[in-house]
């Protein structure tokens, strides 16, 4: 863990970061399962502030036949429908993830209510190792901190850029629209 290399709009608190580091880096080992059984590489978890995991869920935007479904959007949803809310906010829950949320993600995370996103790899080389177009994402760390969601990323990006290298090395599809 080297705090220096942490994109964020917030202070760093080191036992969080620690813990965030943990969390990714499992998600990151289990994202290889997931993928194997046909699912998107991105796999996104909620917790709360007591550590219990809330939701679970990777990308599957193949397997589900919809363009909607990537992990966070998944993770979300799951989270809202355990809790029976469309408010996750008095709940105080972190949203973790492999990699950096796109331009759809940002959205759905804004509307429910997360309080805190923690992700893997930087969009930029989601984008180069994948072909995928993560979206325009102007100054969205300040914007998030704006509405007082704090975040992290650039968090154990080596394993981060394993997974997605050996998705695209072993012919897992890109999917994306046709333009
Ligand atoms: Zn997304």
């Amino acid at each position: 863990m080297t705090i220096s290399n942490i994109l964020s709009n917030a202070p760093i608190d080191p036992q969080k970061l620690q813990r965030a580091t943990r969390i990714i880096t499992a998600l990151q080992e289990e994202l290889k399962k997931y993928i194997a059984q046909g699912s998107g590489p991105f796999l996104a978890a909620i917790y709360d502030e007591q550590g219990t995991c809330i939701s679970k869920t990777a990308n599957s935007v193949i397997s589900g036949g919809c363009s909607h479904n990537h992990a966070e959007m998944n993770a979300i949803k799951q989270a809202e429908e355990k809790l029976k809310t469309f408010d996750l906010a008095p709940h105080r829950l972190s949203l973790y993830v492999t990699a950096e949320p796109c331009l759809m993600c940002l959205g759905g995370i804004m509307w429910s209510g997360i309080q805190t996103v923690y992700y893997g790899l930087p969009s930029k080389r989601v984008e180069e190792i994948t072909g995928f177009d993560e979206g325009f994402k102007p100054n969205w760390l300040s914007e998030f901190h704006k509405r007082g969601i704090s975040v992290y990323g650039n968090i154990a990006p080596q394993i981060g850029e394993e997974v997605l290298a050996m998705y695209v090395k072993n012919g897992h599809t890109i999917y994306k629209p046709a333009r």
